[in-house]
């Protein structure tokens, strides 16, 4: 078997990799560039591959840096399926309907390309197949046709048959990064592949931790996003939360918090949930959860309650509403965004796109940047070259649809609350099985992320690490 390498490689987005195995040829992935553009230029490249070729495609999670792209599938003639696990097929769909519409807005105000249109999400939609966590299903080798049509069948009727010649045997585990995700265990021709998709961190609310390693495994496809880097522990997340909170209100002040619209935003409700209505330690000010899509995918939340960690449980058995408390608007459209400018004093504005590369925090961003008195806190990843790296890197004035702004209120980043693992843990899982995989090779990271992740995995596990260039194939 081999696999190639078509995205996410010395950078952080654009998740893609093709995996081939005889006349099988399945993707893993298949997300959007971003950069400094929502939607980069060379996400309108065409794809390196022929989607037609493609005998299965598997989604590890909703993140559009992961999904971004399938449109782009179907309209290039692919007639497989999608598989991933149910809370994942729904939060990809408001993600792609969200990127058509940033696109389509873009594309309106600075004639930026729309990559896709509805029938290709509908089409995408419509080839999925849900499967769950721990589920072992067969892509068996007679049903791939290599011309294009995947005659694929789930296993959920057929047990998995152990010597099958050629078939291909796939396997979700618990990656604990976004709700939904999974790290693949991919079974063939008596070798064993894991793809990690995204990792997440340690000790997560509402998500359960991230499974170990499966033993016996030949090659791990690993992200690094923060292979260079600590977070500070856990348990000072809410601390720092609440201390940043605390004294972003005073005197009137203005926190706005970019969040990525999955998990980033639920975790931080969840957390605002327990420090404002279970332990009333925030004083009660106005929070707009001002986006459409972090609405949305709270929903998907509510539904998927299978897929909580125990602490969640626990308090959603107790009756308590984790995503609902005291001063909580969430603001749906565009009429009540714009409402939250005309509320006096000191407020809570959550709103995405993370890397303020988009979305509403963009216009929150242009009216609050310049004002000592007000916060940002930035809690998630900011990949290069997006207005939120721009300023975390500390780069006064900065440039907004348009506009000059000078950054003069506080800036603060909590790494706690990212949804990757740090360094600690991504060596801790690629370490944690009984046995050490055979080979690794580092994806999803800037260069200096995976080349210290790649120095840790070599000088003190003794395993075999290459950080993976574009287009690099390699045989298992
Ligand atoms: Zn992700």
């Amino acid at each position: 078997m081999q696999i190639t390498f078509y995205g996410a490689a010395r950078e952080v987005t654009g998740s893609c990799e093709l995996l081939e195995i005889g006349n099988q040829r399945i993707l893993i992935d298949c997300g959007m560039f971003q950069g400094s553009d929502f939607n980069e230029g060379k996400n309108s490249d065409p794809l390196p591959f022929d989607p037609k070729s493609l005998t299965a495609v598997i989604v590890t999670h909703a993140h559009l840096d992961h999904v971004g792209r399938l449109p782009l599938l179907i309209r290039g003639g692919y007639t497989g399926h999608f598989y991933a696990t149910p809370a994942t097929i729904e939060l990809a769909e408001l993600i792609l309907d969200d990127a058509l519409e940033i696109m389509t807005y873009n594309h309106r105000k600075f004639s930026s390309p729309i990559l896709y249109d509805t029938t290709d999400i509908a089409g995408v939609m419509q080839s999925f197949k849900p499967v769950d966590y721990y589920e072992p299903f067969v892509i068996p080798a007679e049903t791939c046709l290599p011309a294009g049509r995947a005659g694929i069948q789930v296993a959920a009727d057929s047990r998995v048959r152990g010597n099958d010649s050629g078939a291909v045997t796939v396997k979700f585990h618990e990656a604990g990064h976004i709700f939904g995700s999974v790290f693949v265990e991919i079974t063939a021709e008596g070798k064993k592949v894991v793809f990690s998709g995204d990792i997440g961190n340690v000790d997560v609310p509402i998500l359960r931790d991230t499974d170990p390693m499966p033993s016996g495994v030949d090659a791990v496809v690993c992200e690094s996003t923060y292979g260079d880097r600590m977070h500070e522990k856990e348990t000072e997340r809410r601390q720092i939360l609440e201390e940043t909170i605390t004294a972003g209100i005073k005197n009137g002040g203005i926190v706005m918090i970019p969040s990525f619209s999955l998990e980033r935003t639920q975790e931080l409700l969840y957390d605002l949930n327990e420090l404002i209505d279970r332990q009333k330690r925030l004083p009660r000010v106005p929070i707009f959860l001002d986006s459409p899509l972090a609405i949305g995918a709270t929903k998907v939340y509510r539904k998927y309650t299978q897929y909580y960690d125990d602490e969640a449980e626990r308090l959603l058995r107790a009756g308590d509403d984790l995503f609902q408390f005291p001063g909580l608007s969430m603001t749906m459209t565009r009429e009540e965004s714009k409402k939250i400018n005309f509320v006096p004093g000191a407020k809570i504005i959550i709103a995405g796109a993370g890397m303020m590369n988009g979305g509403r925090i963009v216009h929150h961003a242009l009216r609050y940047l310049s004002d000592p008195k007000n916060t940002l806190l930035i809690i998630g990843y900011q990949a290069h070259g997006t207005l939120g790296r721009q300023i975390l890197e500390g780069n006064t004035p900065v440039t907004i649809m348009g506009e000059r702004v000078a950054v003069r209120c506080h800036v603060k980043a909590v790494g706690a609350f990212s949804a990757h693992g740090d360094q600690e843990k991504l060596m801790d899982w690629i370490a944690g099985g009984d046995t050490l995989p055979k080979k690794v090779y580092l994806n999803h990271g800037e260069p200096l992320a995976s080349d210290a992740l790649q120095k840790r995995l070599t000088d003190e596990l003794g395993v075999k690490t290459t950080v993976v260039d574009k287009n690099l194939t390699v045989k298992v």
